[in-house]
């Protein structure tokens, strides 16, 4: 397997054989694309309107609060969490998370099901490590131990006193002669917020499958994000699971959530049953623990210069070397050396020659994925389903050492259904291709809103001056400067990636980076007693006009087989095009921009108003 990792060697697919695949990948498509393509999903009413409840933290009852805050963070996640903790750096102390969940952590805190675990290295992916003093124990990371760390952060920079959990945010409006936000809450709170930052996530919505006759089943049913021990047993460390003993499981989805959980379920249920759409593509995991000697010795400002080299590689940039050295830098690395190749060999260093480099790279690399389930699964049958065929990067890759093997054991059955997905689901189980499979346990592991609007996904409208919707305001598409900042929107700040870098590997980072700016400003602002900080039209307009101008970026392809990367296979409207834009020269030169810019201290493009 280390094989995987070895150095681009030019592929030797002929043009024949090249082509073969290309056809095979478009007919995969063809049979997946569906005219309502997001539309297929349905929100969590009705038989599953609880699967949105908080299985983890009882709601304990409080008096509501109406009180002033100087910054409010909406989300508790590693975003909100980061943004505090940089703002208490800049030494404001007057700041209150608020999250609908029973304790901080985000995803973290509500994904919880058996084997879940980060794909990104820890030492890369976990916020504040330096900061924080803490070691990770391993590569990759469990769950509850990114949980923990998240715990970590809101301790060490006293985030949790003043929290407000279990709590969601209803709306909230500017009030233009308080110069402050008016937030109502499902508590009963009514806060008067100076500065509002927004920290609600990609990807948190559970969504249902559009399956007919989903709302019909009967028996036991939950969505992946709500994982039901108390039904299963065991524990979100991977205790045996003793109550799936006797029974018939089945689980509807194959990404990367599935992934990590179907070893555990193949370990546990007595018979487990894999509904699978598309077959995600598993590269190896080769996880180790991290030793506690080597880490001490790394030098003070490491975790930056970490973030750095894994996002300068994983854009296809050079370094002198690949400190994290994984799947994510493995893919990229193949490309820019492909690259390199060609142009050695003549051709021009373009956009088409970059496309040539990535198809080679990707025939080279999805022929190992491919044999690597030949290598592992048993059953000719099966490991033909189990193959994926489209390029690497159409969906979310996935990197796992034990999820193939599952398949060999007597007790898991995979039941492919040739990209159309369960027929219907009745009372007592799940139809495919006529055939009926008896269930007394459905998991739902089909995944979280992402195309749809960022009022519906975080639950809340935010009205701006004059009243303006920001749902309204963004209708045909996000407008920000830096992806921070909305006009009409004074004293706002978005935390996340999109119109910014855009770094999706490596999320937190968007976070680490962006709150060293946010917290820049809102100091300077109270530091000079200023009512208002907005961006000019002006600074906006242009930033839109530039990120636009972003012709980078191998995802997002129509040709690809659908799923969330690509719009389910939907061409791209104004709006998306606007949603999925960060910044042209990619994400390091964004974070690069973006540290010049504030370490001014000028705020170019932002006016403050006394
Ligand atoms: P995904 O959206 O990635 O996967 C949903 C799955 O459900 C797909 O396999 C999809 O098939 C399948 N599906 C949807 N509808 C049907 C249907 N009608 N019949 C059968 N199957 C259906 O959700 P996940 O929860 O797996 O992952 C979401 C994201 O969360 C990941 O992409 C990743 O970014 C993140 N994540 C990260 C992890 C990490 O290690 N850091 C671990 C887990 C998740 P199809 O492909 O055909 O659409």
């Amino acid at each position: 397997e280390s094989s995987t990792y070895a150095r681009f060697v030019v592929s030797q697919l002929t043009d024949d054989e090249r082509q073969a695949l290309r056809g095979r990948y478009r007919a995969e498509r063809d049979k997946r694309l569906r005219a309502d393509g997001n539309n297929q999903y349905l929100e969590a009413t009705g038989r599953y309107a609880n699967l949105l409840d908080d299985p983890y933290t009882p709601v304990v009852s409080r008096a509501p609060l109406h009180t002033d805050v100087q910054v409010l963070v909406i989300g508790a996640g590693f975003g909100g969490l980061v943004i505090g903790a940089r703002l208490k750096q800049a030494g404001i102390s007057d700041v209150r998370l608020i999250d609908k969940a029973g304790d901080v952590g985000g995803v973290w805190y509500w994904n919880r099901y058996p084997g879940a675990m980060c794909d990104t290295a820890a030492m890369v992916y976990l916020p504040l490590l330096e900061e924080t003093g803490t070691v990770p124990s391993a590569k990759y990371v469990a769950a509850p131990e990114i949980h923990a760390h998240a715990q970590r952060i809101a301790d060490t920079f006293d985030l949790r006193r003043d929290a407000l959990l279990s709590t969601g945010v209803e709306s909230i409006m500017w009030d233009e002669s308080l110069s402050r936000y008016i937030v109502h809450t499902d508590r009963g709170d009514v806060l008067r917020a100076k500065y509002v930052c927004t920290s609600t996530g990609p990807l948190h919505l559970p969504k249902l499958p559009g399956i007919p006759g989903i709302h019909s089943f009967a028996g036991h049913a939950f969505h992946t994000s709500r994982w039901d021990y108390a039904y299963t047993g065991g524990d979100a460390k991977g205790a045996p699971m003793t109550g799936l003993a006797n029974k018939r499981v089945g689980i509807i989805g194959t990404g990367a959530t599935a992934v990590q959980c179907i070893p555990h379920l193949s370990r546990s249920a007595g018979e487990l049953f894999v509904f699978q759409r598309t077959p995600s593509s598993i590269d190896v995991r080769n996880n180790h623990e991290i030793d506690p000697q080597w880490f001490a010795e790394l030098e003070p400002g490491w975790q930056r210069k970490w973030m750095t080299n894994f996002t300068v590689l994983q854009t296809l940039g050079f370094a002198e070397e690949d400190l994290v050295k994984d799947g994510w830098t493995d893919i990229s690395i193949r490309i820019r050396d492909r690259m390199v190749e060609l142009v050695k060999a003549g051709k021009s260093l373009g956009p088409e020659t970059l496309l040539q480099a990535y198809e080679e790279s990707d025939d080279e690399k999805m022929n190992e994925v491919r044999s690597r389930v030949d290598a592992i699964v048993g059953d000719e049958r099966t490991a033909d389903a189990l193959k994926p065929w489209y390029r690497q990067l159409c969906k979310r890759p996935c990197f796992h050492d034990e999820y193939l093997q599952s398949f060999n054991n007597p007790n898991t059955h995979l039941i492919d259904t040739d990209g159309k997905g369960v027929e219907r689901i009745d009372e007592h189980g799940a139809w495919v291709q006529g055939v009926h499979y008896p269930l007394d346990c459905l998991i739902i592991a089909s995944g979280f809103e992402v195309g749809t609007s960022y009022s519906r996904r975080s639950g809340f409208d935010i009205a701006g001056r004059n009243g303006i919707a920001l749902s309204e305001y963004w209708g045909n598409g996000m407008r920000s400067m830096h992806g921070i900042h909305v006009r009409e929107f004074p004293n706002l700040f978005v935390i996340g990636f999109t119109q910014g870098a855009n770094q999706i590997a490596n999320v937190p980072q968007n976070y680490v980076e962006n709150g060293l700016a946010i917290a820049d400003i809102i100091a300077h602002a109270e530091a000079n007693d200023m009512r208002q900080v907005e961006p000019t039209q002006t600074a906006q307009d242009d930033w839109l006009t530039f990120i636009t101008s972003n012709k980078r970026g191998l995802r997002g392809n129509p040709d690809c087989t659908p799923g969330y990367y690509n719009n389910e296979g939907k061409p791209m409207s104004q709006s998306d095009t606007f949603n999925g834009s960060g910044h042209p020269g990619g994400p390091v030169a964004f974070f690069e921009f973006l540290d010049a810019w504030r370490q001014t201290g000028e705020f170019a493009g932002l006016t403050f108003t006394k």
